[in-house]
């Protein structure tokens, strides 16, 4: 990764439409050369902070510095930043390679083609280069817009849902196309998206924003093992939050209630302090076994389950198993072949791993960031 001179700070941001905060007091670091996402749902204040680093929204208050430089005050043409939107706009009448090139001749630059050349290879466009935008599929015109920003070697290249026109299949093909070209050209990416998947698969670390504040900041896997709200652990795939109560802690273990039986959770992953708490584990971390079939010696178990619903979903078959006191829980189970599937009316026992779970204020929304299944998006 290249010298950290060159990050991207945002220091207390905010800013208000009216009386309506859409960024509140953001402050946050993104180092130079990485792959950063702001992941949020629609509203939470992605593309608004965004905008602000571009220079196309004015702060209400708080600065934007690149390295040392604070560009709070400059023109958008002035900051050594580019963005890339969903909308491509490309220059219909312009070939791939004169769309490319344009910025570097726009500059007087002399040995324009060889850099047109080398960044058209670079996304893969090599035999297109005399083509128009309209002869070329959406993924292409993507990275042809791609190129045309990255030409410019800005510090920092903001892409604003810019995956978000293209079909899934393609999507998930540019969205590893993406990744390595940011890993060969070491620019500072900012991504903003509301797909989670889209945000893990890429970025080494995302900002989960709600309500114009940062949730959570972290690399993917600790975010999606380790969530601090129950918003996050919603928004980042799915979790089973189940209502606890804390009943003591010893050798980094804290131990809950729960409806009655007892499980432990690591202490680095325990935030409450309240002596309640929402234990939260993730379906595909939970074994069902038939109810007293097995031992899970050292693992957390619940008993008196009974299968409700089975889905076959491919790869996995997804249970819900209705709890003594009345919770259904999700559970995943690879398809591996290995025993045949659960039926409903089965009694099971379900089992974990201490390590597996983690344990929730029990003053925030258990549905917080929930994806609604009604929402198109
Ligand atoms: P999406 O994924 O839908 O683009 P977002 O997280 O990018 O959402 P923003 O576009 O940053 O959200 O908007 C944040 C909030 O600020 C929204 O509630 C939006 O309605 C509001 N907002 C954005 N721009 C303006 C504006 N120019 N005037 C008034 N309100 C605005």
């Amino acid at each position: 990764m290249a010298d950290a001179g060159r990050d991207l700070r945002l220091e207390g941001v905010t800013k208000n439409f009216g009386d309506f905060v859409a960024v509140d007091d953001l402050t946050l670091t993104v180092p130079q050369g990485s792959f950063f996402a702001l992941l949020g749902p629609s509203g939470c204040g992605k593309t608004t902070t965004l905008r602000m680093v571009a220079g196309l929204e004015d702060p209400t208050a708080g600065r934007v510095l690149i390295g040392d430089e604070d560009v709070t005050d400059l023109r958008p043409y002035k900051r050594p930043v580019n963005t890339v939107f969903q909308s491509y706009a490309l220059f219909p009448h312009l070939t791939v390679f004169e769309n490319v090139a344009f910025g570097l001749r726009r500059r007087g630059v002399s040995d324009y083609t060889e850099k047109t050349e080398k960044m058209i290879e670079l996304v893969e466009l090599a035999q297109y280069g005399s083509r128009k935008p309209s002869q070329l599929s959406g993924g292409q015109q993507q990275r042809v817009a791609l190129a045309r920003a990255m030409i410019n070697e800005p510090g920092v290249l903001l892409l604003d849902e810019p995956l978000g026109a293209l079909d899934l299949k393609l999507r998930r093909q540019m969205q590893i196309e993406l990744k390595r070209i940011q890993t060969e050209i070491e620019i500072t990416f900012v991504h903003v998206t509301h797909d989670q998947e889209e945000a893990m698969t890429m970025a080494d670390t995302i900002a989960v924003m709600n309500h114009g504040v940062i949730e959570q900041l972290g690399a993917p896997g600790e975010l999606y093992e380790n969530p601090q709200t129950t918003f996050v652990a919603n928004f980042l795939g799915q979790s089973n939050l189940i209502m606890t109560s804390v009943t003591g802690s010893s050798d980094g273990t804290v131990v809950v209630d729960c409806h009655g039986q007892k499980v432990g959770v690591d202490a680095s992953r325990s935030h409450t302090t309240d002596g309640r708490g929402w234990l939260g584990v993730r379906p595909e971390k939970i074994f069902a076994s038939e109810a007293g079939s097995e031992d899970h010696e050292g693992a957390n178990v619940l008993t008196g389950g009974r299968v409700t619903d089975v889905s076959f979903v491919g790869v996995s078959t997804q249970y819900l198993v209705a709890m003594p006191w009345g919770q259904e829980v999700m559970v995943f189970e690879q398809n591996t072949g290995r025993r045949a599937p659960f039926r409903n009316g089965d009694e099971v026992d379900l089992a974990w791993s201490r390590g597996h779970a983690f344990l929730l204020d029990a003053g925030q929304d258990a549905h917080a960031g929930m994806i609604n299944p009604e929402d198109p998006e």
